[in-house]
């Protein structure tokens, strides 16, 4: 394993520091000049309000003081690789507060490759016919741990933020999903709805965002069919949310989080569900 980045490491081997660090409730501060220059690497951090951007620091030390970082490949772990990853999956809960972490208690480690690493696949048809084939993965989430990430498409998050686009996001939405899921069971783009959803009892709201979230993934699906056999325009949407309900969830959440207003004109009907969820300020209260 990776050291911890190396202000933390310095922090938990100095007397005062861990004096502090308890003090503090186990998450040391960050350094000020290295949140700057992270949050300043990050334009689409720019439209947080001091507020918020107070908000996401406080859930940034807790998440690294929660998480152990490794370096695969070559990569070494540093300070700017484990505060950018921070940031990017701290982001969807700025409106929850600490507890919001609590959704990604399944997991400890963050496995960070320097680029996408080549994972074989096998599946087998209906048929008994295996199939075998290379894929190339930028990031995977699996129950338990660890989460993977290739840093080249970390640190160019920014860039592809404008299309709705982030793997840090995508992965740790993947946690969401499987947050109350058995060993057993996969991603299915249904996570444990908060208690007292959109006011609604908890089979009626499992019920609603089961509906809602089935319409619009098989509208999607459609979508995508249409501009790849069909010569219509692609949607805004990744299209990889064709894949699956799970998918179509992560691809949700990194859009919404890094490009809400778009995502609502896209998706009317899943904004409130998302913003609901996220406890958004504009979330609606009254049941639907
Ligand atoms: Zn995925």
């Amino acid at each position: 394993m990776s050291p911890a980045p190396r202000w933390l490491r310095v922090l938990r081997h100095s007397r005062w520091a861990r004096a502090l660090t308890r003090w503090l409730g186990g998450a040391p501060p960050i350094p000020a000049g290295l949140w700057r220059h992270v949050v300043q690497a990050q334009p689409f951090l720019h439209r947080l309000e001091p507020g918020q951007l107070e908000r996401l620091q406080l859930l940034c030390r807790h998440f690294l003081a929660q998480k152990t970082f490794s370096g695969a490949n070559g990569l070494q772990i540093n300070d700017e690789i484990a505060l950018t990853i921070a940031t990017q999956a701290c982001l969807p809960w700025i409106h929850w507060g600490l507890t919001g972490l609590d959704w990604y208690r399944g997991f400890v480690g963050i496995v960070v490759h320097p680029d996408e690493v080549w994972a074989q696949r096998e599946e087998t048809d209906e048929a008994g016919v295996v199939h075998r084939w290379r894929e190339a993965l930028a990031g995977e989430a699996m129950q338990g741990g660890p989460l993977m990430l290739a840093w080249s498409h970390v640190r160019t998050a920014s860039a592809k933020a404008q299309q709705g686009h982030n793997l840090v996001i995508h992965e740790f939405a993947h946690q969401i999903d499987l947050r109350h899921k058995s060993r057993h069971q996969a991603a299915d783009g249904c996570p444990r709805l908060p208690n007292g959803f959109l006011g609604l009892a908890a089979p009626a709201a499992a019920q609603h965002w089961r509906t809602l979230w089935g319409q619009q993934h098989r509208r999607f699906v459609r979508e995508v069919q249409m501009a790849e056999r069909f010569g219509a325009p692609m949607p805004w949407l990744d299209a990889y949310g064709a894949t699956d309900a799970a998918e179509f969830f992560a691809v949700a959440c990194e859009a919404y989080t890094v490009q809400r207003a778009r995502f609502g004109a896209e998706f009317p009907l899943l904004l409130p569900l998302l913003d609901a969820f996220f406890k958004h300020p504009a979330a609606a209260t009254a049941a639907p």
